[in-house]
């Protein structure tokens, strides 16, 4: 599945004289580097909007983790360049995994499209973007393997959120035979902790109440570096900071997940009582031939631990179904692991073959009809297991920091401590504050509720 996010702005002043039409796909780190671009394009006097044909500039921001992704961005673009073929002045750029994994192929490609924008550049955007005003095409996807890199985590500013990404890492060195991500966002980086901190306090003195410490692995913060904390240290210092009453953190990689961060739900009471942990397998099998550096045994072992410290906990994971070798019985292994750890949410994916990784000269001869019928299978059981985990939270009292209006009016909304969304009447002046609400009612995705 590749989310698209049409990320929805308000224009903040009158000081801007263009727009920027951005379309996100894939992950969060995607979603905060279009909360970047946008920061970054304010300087030029472009405001964002969600009218591409109104646009002066159209940006895709890429995903590739699975399959199709450059074929879905070849069809996006030329579905938008019909507002460019009006003979309209329009820059159309690509920036993400996508961009970075084919580079000037696409401006060779696609004779229309200005801008490349690898993952490690956007330092150079206002640069490129200058230059397409003036009529340059340009594509940048060099990496920066050095510590230059450290200063290039620009803070996104501008309109106050509640809840805020702050990037602690990007990069990944761990190589899953199944994935793209270590060949398009190159090795991982920690940022330092001295500037992360700066960046929390910064949020809170703007209101922001949540923050979700991002990175492709971020439980392997610091472990490269003789001079920055742990993970569950840094936790701890932005735990300190005031104003910032709720932490959260993503992606957590089972086999970095230590005794000292799985502590931090104990005795932080600011850490969120809800955990992304992906198992992508429940077969030690397929967990080898995937290369995670755990076995099931270890991964069980850790959600026990978990659920001892922290009895209420939800846990959240990533499942890949019909992996190249898959067996029958490796797959009962998996539905097997998810009845232990029992997950309130999952997000599961029929294996992709992606170029350049290892696995992707595994033979594969499993018929897509019998990955689907798993995959089926899995998302009834989840689909069962999300029900059984959200009922028993009906008559319940959550904790919810209020986040906007609801979906139907006079309904506010916010999330729990869980990370669900609940729905609840109540008057907008609630916005912005922690209101405990009483669930009066589980949906798949969401819970109702009254204050
Ligand atoms: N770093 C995170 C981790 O290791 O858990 C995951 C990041 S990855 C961008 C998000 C999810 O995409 C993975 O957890 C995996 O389930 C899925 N994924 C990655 N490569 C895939 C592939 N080739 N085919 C299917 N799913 C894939
Ligand atoms: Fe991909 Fe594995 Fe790195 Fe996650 S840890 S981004 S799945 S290589």
């Amino acid at each position: 599945m590749t989310l698209l996010l049409f990320v929805t702005y308000k224009v903040r002043s009158t000081m801007f004289d263009k727009l920027i039409y951005i379309e996100t796909f894939g992950c969060q780190m995607n979603v905060n580097d279009s909360e970047r671009i946008v920061t970054m394009l304010a300087d030029l006097g472009y405001a964002p909007t969600n009218d591409p044909a109104s646009a002066d500039m159209i940006l895709l921001n890429t995903c590739s983790v699975r399959g199709g992704a450059e074929e879905k961005v070849y069809r996006r673009l030329a579905n938008l360049r019909i507002y460019k073929r009006d003979g309209k002045k329009q820059i159309i750029a690509v920036g993400g995994c996508v961009a970075q994994q084919e580079g000037e192929e696409l401006l060779r490609k696609l004779p229309y499209l200005d801008l490349v924008i690898g993952t490690h550049n956007l330092h150079l955007l206002q640069d490129m973007v200058r230059g397409a005003e003036r009529g340059e095409r340009r594509s940048e996807t060099s990496f920066i393997d050095n510590d230059l890199r450290l200063d290039l985590f620009p803070s996104i500013k501008g309109e106050s959120r509640l809840s805020r990404f702050v990037t602690v890492m990007q990069g990944c060195d761990n190589f899953c035979s199944y994935c793209i991500v270590p060949y398009v966002r190159g090795r991982e980086i920690s940022r330092r902790s001295s500037d992360i901190l700066t960046e929390v306090r910064q949020l809170a003195d703007e209101g922001v109440r949540e923050v979700i410490l991002l990175g492709q692995n971020v439980n392997s913060y610091g472990l490269k570096s003789d001079h920055e904390p742990s993970f569950a240290e840094l936790i701890r210092q932005v735990a300190d900071v005031d104003g910032i009453d709720r932490i959260r953190f993503t992606t957590s990689h089972p086999k970095d997940m230590s005794d000292e961060l799985i502590a931090c739900f104990g005795d932080i009471p600011k850490l969120s009582g809800q955990i992304h942990l992906p198992a992508q397998s429940g077969s030690d099998a397929v967990l080898k031939l995937m290369g995670r550096g755990y076995t099931r045994e270890s991964y069980l072992g850790k959600v026990r631990k978990l659920k001892s410290i922290r009895p209420d906990i939800v846990i959240t994971g990533d499942i890949i179904v019909g992996f190249p070798g898959e067996s029958d019985a490796d797959f009962e292994q998996t539905l097997s692991l998810m009845e232990e750890v029992r997950y309130i949410d999952l997000f599961s994916f029929v294996y992709s073959p992606r170029p350049g990784t290892k696995a992707a000269e595994l033979s594969d001869d499993l018929p897509r009809a019998v990955k689907m019928a798993r995959l089926n299978r899995l998302m009834e059981l989840q689909r069962r297991h999300t029900m059984e985990i959200s009922l028993p939270y009906v008559g319940s009292l959550m904790t919810v920091l209020v986040e906007g209006e609801g979906k139907l009016p006079g309904q506010i909304s916010g999330k729990a401590d869980i990370g669900r969304i609940v729905n609840f009447t109540g008057d907008s002046s609630l916005i912005g504050s922690f209101v405990d609400v009483r669930i009066t009612k589980a949906y798949p995705n969401s819970f109702l509720g009254e204050l």
